[in-house]
């Protein structure tokens, strides 16, 4: 495989797929591409890169990385926000990780984020958020959150369809609203941006199948799909409905309804089913805090998957620790939860915990979960014994404030004596 901009590693080897069984081939020494990324992405990738290096070798392996670039990095090299070879090179080599993209407000390219998840069609945005001991949270019981959230991530107001108050285009779209389908008392005059809002059956059951199959997988109790239904009908709606009927569909056997739990079982879930259930999403929100532990997996849209992961991460530690990774077919592209916070880029002082548990989450995709195991392991006993960045000292008494190198210095320590 060659690329025009792009260095392939003398060694190493590629993941490969089945395409029969959809199965991934992985060697010990897999090439993933990374890229660092915008902002805190020069802090937090090079940290990340020594951590997962360290777990590969703990485990027998290595990683054979390949620098790939988007955004500023590809910029300066290439002078084009998303090259070509970056969207191949990640799709040949079906696993790889990036650090995060900045995306200009209102003006500007579009996020390049929101491009890379479309091109490569990664439709499903896995957060998981889980409490680590010692780390500080603003909630009475963190350790009640263990929920990981299946966010849909090619459709919704996130699709791009968008048009920009002043243009033709806009003024179509508002005369074909007003006239043809009759919506004439809604829109106010003047300058007036209007985006469409798409949700399809298929965009919605290939999520949900991979949300329940998820909650099957890890012995999991129940799939809340969570919408505003309520007032976004065929939309928002829609999605809960067509979630419940490939539920029914296809789970038939090992799902139930809330319902049906009350109904058949006066409550008690029995061991072998799931229950699927809805929640509206601004209760879903307060859900989060105040039931807590109810939650397991979620399945949602793309803007309140958006909304309640970040809101879920506040709960377990904040930005700097929530991990996260898109799927599609045969594809994995980990990412940390958090954006590029651009006030702290190249200060060596954030959190790289985030980006080095979405790392984790990459190897357990390629069936490394011993090496993922340890990187969990190694990043607790680190904050649990007070080796923290700033924004986990700030909410804590004592403890020792680490730079983002030293940190990651001090998680490859606790891997060697752990492993
Ligand atoms: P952000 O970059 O996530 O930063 C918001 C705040 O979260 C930071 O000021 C900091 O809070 C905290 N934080 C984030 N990452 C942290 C880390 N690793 N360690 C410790 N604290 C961390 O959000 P933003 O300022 O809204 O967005 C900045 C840019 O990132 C925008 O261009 C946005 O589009 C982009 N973005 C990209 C992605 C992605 O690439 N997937 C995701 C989200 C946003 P304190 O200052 O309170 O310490």
């Amino acid at each position: 495989m060659s690329y025009d901009q792009i260095e392939v590693p003398a060694d190493g080897e590629k993941i490969t797929v089945d395409e029969e069984t959809g199965e991934l081939s992985v060697p010990d020494n897999p090439i993933i591409p990374i890229i660092h990324g915008d902002g805190i992405g020069t802090d937090v990738g090079p940290a990340a890169q020594k951590v997962l290096d360290a777990a590969a070798e703990a485990t027998g392996r290595s990683v054979s990385w390949m620098r790939v670039y988007a955004g500023a990095s590809a910029r300066d090299k290439y002078d084009e926000n998303l090259p070509v070879d970056t969207v191949s090179a990640i799709r040949d080599h079906r696993v790889a990780i990036k650090g995060p993209l900045t995306t200009p407000v209102g003006a500007g390219f579009r996020s390049l984020n929101v491009a890379l998840r479309k091109k490569l069609d990664l439709y499903a945005n896995v957060r998981p958020t889980y409490h680590l001991d010692g780390v500080p949270s603003p909630v009475k019981n963190p350790a009640a959150m263990d929920m990981v959230t299946f966010r849909e991530n090619t459709e919704d107001v996130y699709a791009g369809i968008e048009w920009e108050a002043g243009t033709d285009e806009v003024q179509k779209v508002k005369e074909f609203v007003e006239e043809e389908m009759g919506h004439d008392d809604v829109i106010h005059d003047g300058p007036v941006g209007i985006g469409i809002k798409p949700i399809t059956e298929f965009g919605t059951k290939r999520l949900v199948r991979e949300a329940i199959e998820y909650a099957i997988e890890n012995d999991r109790d129940s799939v809340t799909l969570v919408h505003k239904g309520n007032i976004m009908k065929f939309t928002e709606g829609a999605f809960r409905d067509w979630g419940y009927e490939l539920a029914e569909e296809e789970f038939g056997d090992v799902t139930i309804t809330e319902d049906e739990l009350w109904e058949e079982y006066d409550g008690e879930k029995p061991e072998d089913k799931i229950v699927v259930k809805d929640r509206i999403a601004d209760n879903m929100l307060q859900q989060l805090l105040t039931r807590t532990a109810d939650y397991d997996v979620i399945a949602t849209m793309n803007l309140n998957g958006d909304y309640m992961s970040d809101a879920a991460g506040a709960q377990i530690g904040g930005l700097g620790i929530a991990p996260g990774a898109n799927f599609g077919e045969g594809l994995c592209l980990a990412e940390p939860v958090h954006g590029s916070a651009p006030k702290y880029a190249g200060e060596d002082k954030v959190n790289p915990t985030a980006m080095i548990l979405s790392g984790r989450l990459m190897f357990e995709y390629m069936g490394w979960k011993d090496a993922g195991k340890l990187i969990r392991d190694a990043v607790e006993k680190t904050i649990s014994e007070g080796d923290v960045t700033y924004d986990l000292h700030r909410q804590i008494e004592g403890g020792n404030k680490l730079a983002t190198s030293e940190y990651a210095e001090k998680v490859v320590e606790n891997i060697h004596e752990l492993a």
